[in-house]
């Protein structure tokens, strides 16, 4: 069930980043590659417009004058353009594509040639090239241009003579294969691009995705081991470190986690260890008592005597005062070693990890403290005295059998006129 809820919250995560990253991965690469077609067509359009009134300029240059044929023979004012093809090459050479000048439709110079490597010159073009730029006097530019059983990207201009008549065309073509390679090519490299792009996105995904679950994982671990009142669990410092919600998650849930602990274990009035928590502790303590003989444990509780007249003469409020005096001077005996707890009302339960009569020396140099000390409240001073039970623990013996060994020497106590340790003389001392 955990582990279904685990791996739900994973592939939830992964489907609302992943499928929007992957899609649009996809949708950038469409649009870039429709766009980079596209863009690449216009380039080699312009790179064959510019090519195409080169050779118009060129000629124009040096040709100067009107295109007319006499007796088979293609002339440009003076110069004689049939047969001369220097100029449509060296043509060739500089732009890198074919070059053809029309006299009417008819190729009378160009570079493009058969299968055979032999020059398309005397061959036409097609009606609708004719349409365009002879009757029209319009440029004409098309991918699609069949010459020779190759197909082209070709551009024409048209040339004028002096009195404004269409007499010929330039013309600058690339085989489409040319043109399609550099397509592709430019398309693959946009393609690896997108695709180096959407996959470190898609990896940033998973990281991050991987990340959050981990830290709710840590955080469901952590409150996990709350419910089942263990707060031994520390919260992990990556969960901690992290600025967003989640860290602020588990921060709040380490305080939620400190102040249960304080409030299930903790005793409000006197800031000592209440019976429940002394149980858990001193029950350890006996555990380990019983698995090292080395070690030794003498337990004892101390009731203050007289009490209720504190309170009857004083004030609710001047013994509870007494309590927290009382609880203050045995904190500050037992420092961390041992164990002190308010076990009920006004009486307090004390573990040594002493033998009995080291732990009933150390126990007599509390009495006295706590007898010697003198309390004031509005005005007026008294002092208070306590009767201990004390006992030394054998390794065999279960906590409730020891509490009450320790109780019936306090009653004892009590009996014999109060204000005195009484020990058993049983455990290791
Ligand atoms: P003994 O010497 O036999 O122990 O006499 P005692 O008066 O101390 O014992 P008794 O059991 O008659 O009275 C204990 C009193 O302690 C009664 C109760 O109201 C008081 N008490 C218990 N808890 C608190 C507390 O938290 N604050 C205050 N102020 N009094 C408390
Ligand atoms: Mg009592
Ligand atoms: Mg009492």
């Amino acid at each position: 069930m955990e582990n279904t809820k685990k791996t739900s919250l994973k592939h939830t995560l992964l489907k609302f980043s992943l499928v929007p990253v992957l899609v649009l991965g996809l949708v950038l690469t469409l649009i870039s590659t429709r766009t980079l077609i596209r863009e690449t067509t216009d380039e080699v359009s312009q790179s064959l417009k510019i090519a195409a009134r080169s050779v118009y300029n060129t000629y124009s240059l040096v040709a100067p004058g009107d295109m007319y044929e006499k007796d088979g023979i293609i002339y440009k004012g003076e110069v004689t353009l049939t047969g001369d093809y220097s100029i449509v090459d060296s043509l060739k050479e500089s732009y890198g594509m074919d070059i053809t000048l029309f006299y009417g439709d008819k190729r009378v110079l160009t570079t493009l040639t058969d299968q055979k490597g032999k020059r398309l010159s005397g061959t036409s073009a097609d009606e609708e090239v004719s349409h365009w730029v002879l009757e029209n006097g319009k440029d004409y530019f098309s991918g699609k241009i069949s010459i020779g059983g190759t197909t082209y990207f070709g551009y024409y201009v048209p040339i004028y003579n002096k009195d404004g008549s269409v007499v010929g065309m330039a013309f600058a073509s690339k085989t489409r294969a040319s043109v399609m390679t550099s397509v592709r090519t430019n398309v693959l490299n946009s393609m690896a691009v997108s695709l180096l792009v959407t996959i470190a996105a898609l990896l940033c995904c998973i990281v991050a995705s991987q990340k959050l679950v981990d830290a709710l994982k840590a955080i469901m671990d952590y409150l996990g081991h709350l419910a089942n009142s263990d707060f031994s669990t520390k919260m992990p410092v990556s969960v901690l470190r992290r600025k967003d919600e989640i860290g602020a998650m588990g921060s709040y849930a380490a305080t939620v986690s400190c102040s249960l602990k304080d409030m299930i274990t903790t005793d409000p009035l006197t800031g000592l260890l209440n019976r429940r928590a002394c149980r858990s502790s001193l029950q350890k303590m006996i555990e380990q008592c019983r698995e090292n003989r080395q070690r030794s444990l003498s337990v004892t509780i101390g009731d203050i005597d007289f009490f209720k007249r504190i309170n009857d003469t004083y004030g609710h409020e001047c013994g509870d005062m007494v309590l927290r005096s009382v609880s203050n001077i045995f904190k500050k005996n037992m420092e961390e070693k041992g164990l002190v707890s308010r076990w009920g009302g006004e009486e307090f339960l004390l573990a040594f990890e002493l033998p009995l009569a080291q732990a009933h020396e150390k126990l007599e140099q509390i009495a006295a403290e706590i007898r010697e000390t003198t309390f004031a409240y509005e005005g007026e001073t008294f002092s208070v005295s306590l009767t201990f039970g004390l006992t030394g623990v054998t390794g065999e013996q279960p906590l409730d059998e020891i509490v009450k060994d320790a109780d019936d020497l306090l009653y004892r106590g009590k009996a014999e006129g109060r204000n005195r340790i009484v020990t058993s003389e049983t455990g290791k001392a």
